[in-house]
């Protein structure tokens, strides 16, 4: 049984592992907090400034799901710009309650402000909504220009999407284990 997180917010997907728009570019960045995970899959979902960023994810159920997630605020998301977009929030999902047993995978949620504390919470398998902070100002970090949130895993999976595509609150964008 696996963990799916969906969309943050009612927007476009405007990069994800290379950039939608330009021939040549570089691979969108991938950023590397300090727990060193194994990240990939970057992608970028456009809003308005402002906007609500939704945590939602389905739980996993009762096999082998989700007990448990943290939120862990982070900054170092931008090489040389400063809060909100140098800002994140990393959400962990485990297996156990109070966050033990094992760690699902990881999820970041970059350029934030207004970002949830440093939290465990206990899901207990179910389906979770929560506000994890709001959409930065146009984003001045290099990555796509407009506002957006900057998303990437560990040890999850992203599917392709198509660039510019519209993705909704109900719309999986990763799958976490
Ligand atoms: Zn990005």
């Amino acid at each position: 049984m696996s963990v799916y997180v969906f969309s943050p917010t009612t927007g476009y997907m405007w990069a994800q592992n290379y950039y939608c728009n330009f021939n040549g570019n570089p691979p969108h960045t991938v950023v590397n907090p300090y727990d060193g995970g194994s990240w990939c899959c970057p992608i970028d979902v456009s809003g308005s400034e402002n906007d609500n960023v939704w945590l939602q994810f389905d739980g996993g159920g009762n096999d082998a799901g989700c007990l448990s997630i943290t939120t862990t605020q982070w900054s170092g998301v931008c090489a040389s710009d400063p809060a909100p977009w140098n800002d994140a929030v990393i959400v962990r999902f485990y297996s156990g309650a109070n966050a033990t047993g094992t760690l699902l995978g990881e999820v970041m949620f970059a350029h934030l402000k207004n970002r949830i504390a440093n939290q465990t919470f206990n899901t207990h398998n179910a389906a979770t909504a929560m506000v994890i902070g709001n959409l930065a100002g146009d984003c001045n970090c290099g990555c796509a220009h407009g506002v957006h949130t900057h998303m990437q895993g560990s040890n999850t999976y992203s599917p392709s999407f198509s660039c510019n595509q519209s993705l909704t609150a109900g719309q999986w964008v990763y799958r976490v284990g």
